[in-house]
């Protein structure tokens, strides 16, 4: 069967051959059939566990609205009536929202996210809050307070993460699209393990008002989708100006639908060799070379490209998302937010016990490592260091961007990993970011697109970077690789 698409579903519900309230039902009951729970640590348990909660009313309110707007014969959105989850980082009045923590048990927040806005009044049907890692931090999805999210092409595999839920949630056909965040990878890495396109829009592109911060010069909001030209669509409903964010640009957004349908003839397609060393399996190598190889086919130019300070990526990540996220999570007290330590006499053994009590371990290492990296005595040594490479790695874009219009890589170094497979090393678990994290921190954009399977049936995908605010370019090659035959 053919799974539904943006476009597919608003064409029905616009054209009257279907209703939106029909598409929600179905989408609803499918979950609850298949979604789960696998539960918390309970690698037996069946079920792809991707949703948290579901907003049924909402939803329902909101399809009968587009329902009622067809019949009026009123000109609808882009997206009206489209089943659309997100990611549970992300705050909507009506839902909990838990970033994935037992320290924001109970938070109800009392605003929607911008991009959560933005998306219903395009029309979109949101149905509900999906699982991911905790603050966003993994690569797996193992790391969620609420229970891991299994691969649905592969069971007893992890999604990635950590959109891990978003990314499942649309392989499994659970929502047509979701929404996700990208700090160092997470849209991108779990895209490619789910057979599915992510996008990491620029930074700035997509307003993070009533995003759960984790590393606040590095997160970035972005769609999950099937296909590259509803990845398109999203991200025109979702880039922008908010006046709500600060660090939102307030370039003019661009046409990146009807940017598809230009050529790629001629284009310049950079090719890094810091991203194809060892360590990179044998068959996601192929797969990429078989990209390039069809767009040499359609005219594009393929070229080398240097990235030199590539191997300093990961460390430089490591030191400043976890030297911010030690500041972000900071607000995490008992005081305002969720979960508050009972038994607690003074108020900093309240703080001790609430925020002992609501992290899980990753977080707290990321805490300890950040406040370190911070102190006083090793702040030069460690996090003003890794801000100057930081300089250099996005230099190296810079120059590389001077040369090409787009450089192509892989988004993973392994195809899924079994679940359990890496849980006991998280420098092992780092490493599986080497080559999402320098676009992250040089700021550019970024898609992970569905290039084929491994023999074993595990899809793959090919990572396309652009220029700053240059998604058009990105998108039109990635629409383009997305029709090869693999
Ligand atoms: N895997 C990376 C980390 O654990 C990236 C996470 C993300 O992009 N949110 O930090």
């Amino acid at each position: 069967m053919e799974l539904l698409t943006i476009d597919s579903v608003r064409t029905a519900v616009t054209g009257g051959t279907k209703t939106a309230v029909a598409f929600a039902e179905e989408h609803f009951a499918r979950i609850v059939a298949e979604d789960g729970p696998a539960g918390p640590d309970s690698p037996d348990a069946k079920g792809i566990n991707s949703y948290l909660t579901l907003s049924r009313e909402r939803a329902l309110a909101q399809a009968a609205k587009v329902d009622a707007a067809v019949a009026a014969g009123e000109t609808l959105g882009p997206l009206a009536g489209v089943p659309i989850g997100i990611k549970d980082v992300l705050t909507m009045v009506g839902s909990a929202a838990t970033a994935g923590s037992r320290i924001l048990e109970g938070y109800r927040p009392p605003y929607d996210a911008t991009a959560v806005a933005k998306l219903e009044a395009a029309g979109a049907v949101l149905l509900g809050k999906l699982n991911c890692d905790e603050f966003a931090m993994g690569s797996s999805n193992e790391n969620s307070a609420y229970g891991l999210v299994r691969n649905p092409r592969a069971l007893d595999r992890v999604p990635g993460g950590s959109s891990g839920g978003s990314a499942a949630a649309v392989a499994a056909d659970f929502a047509v699209a979701t929404l996700g965040t990208d700090t160092g990878g997470s849209i991108r890495q779990p895209a490619a393990f789910c057979g599915v396109v992510g996008v990491l829009p620029t930074y700035g592109r997509v307003s993070r008002y009533g995003l759960i911060a984790f590393a606040s010069s590095l997160d970035r909001v972005g769609p999950f989708t099937r296909t590259v030209k509803d990845a398109a669509t999203m991200l025109e409903v979702l880039a922008g100006k908010d006046e709500r964010d600060a660090t939102s640009s307030d370039k003019a957004v661009g046409s990146y639908v009807s940017d598809l349908e230009k050529p790629v003839a001629g284009l310049r397609v950079g090719v890094p060799a810091e991203y194809f060393g060892e360590g990179l399996d044998s068959e996601i190598r192929a797969a990429i070379e078989r990209v390039l190889d069809g767009l040499r086919a359609l005219g594009c130019v393929v070229q080398p490209v240097s990235l030199p300070h590539t191997k300093y990526a990961v460390p430089t990540y490591y030191v400043i998302a976890t030297a911010e996220a030690s500041s972000n999570l900071s607000r995490f007290d008992g005081v305002r937010f969720g979960l508050r330590a009972e038994e607690a006499n003074t108020l900093s053994a309240m703080y001790r016990r609430t925020r002992d009590a609501g992290f899980g371990p990753e977080v707290k290492r990321r805490i300890l490592l950040g406040t370190y990296a911070l102190s006083a005595g090793y702040y030069d040594a460690y996090y003003k260091k890794a801000q100057q490479v930081r300089t250099l790695l996005t230099r190296d874009f810079l120059t590389a961007f001077e040369q090409v219009d787009v450089i192509v890589s892989p988004v993973t170094p392994t195809p899924a990993f079994k679940l359990g497979e890496k849980t006991d090393d998280p420098v092992k678990m780092y490493l599986e970011d080497i080559y999402s994290v320098a676009a992250s921190l040089a700021g550019i954009c970024g898609v992970s697109v569905p290039c084929g399977n491994t023999k074993d049936g595990l899809p793959i995908g090919v990572q396309i970077m652009g220029k700053h605010f240059d998604e058009g370019t990105m998108l039109r090659v990635a629409a383009v690789v997305e029709d090869l035959e693999f």
